[in-house]
């Protein structure tokens, strides 16, 4: 006999953990792009202020840098994700 398990849809724990940070940051962004567009800020990169291509934001839409920005390496740590997200949840539609 088998112990009950929850359904994790066959991902382990590693894996599960990384999908978890994976959409919060998508959240997170995605709230960051939801401000930036009532703020008439959306589409321009955070970094350089030049003019995000339509392209990437059709793939990308919350995309806060450039492609050239972000290949430079704007990362945020897991801590800054986080308080950005309590704080940027507030943009959410209700
Ligand atoms: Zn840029």
């Amino acid at each position: 006999m088998c112990a009950q398990q929850p359904d994790r849809g066959g991902y382990d724990d590693d894996t599960l953990a990384a999908l978890i940070t994976s959409s919060r940051q998508v959240v997170a962004d995605t709230a960051l792009a939801l401000r930036r567009m009532a703020e008439g800020t959306y589409g321009t990169c955070e970094r350089c202020s030049m003019g995000i291509p339509v392209e990437r934001l059709e793939i990308l839409p919350q995309a806060r840098f450039c492609v050239s920005c972000q290949r430079r390496g704007v990362r945020r740590s897991c801590d800054e994700l986080t308080a950005c997200m309590e704080d940027e949840t507030r943009y959410l539609p209700s």
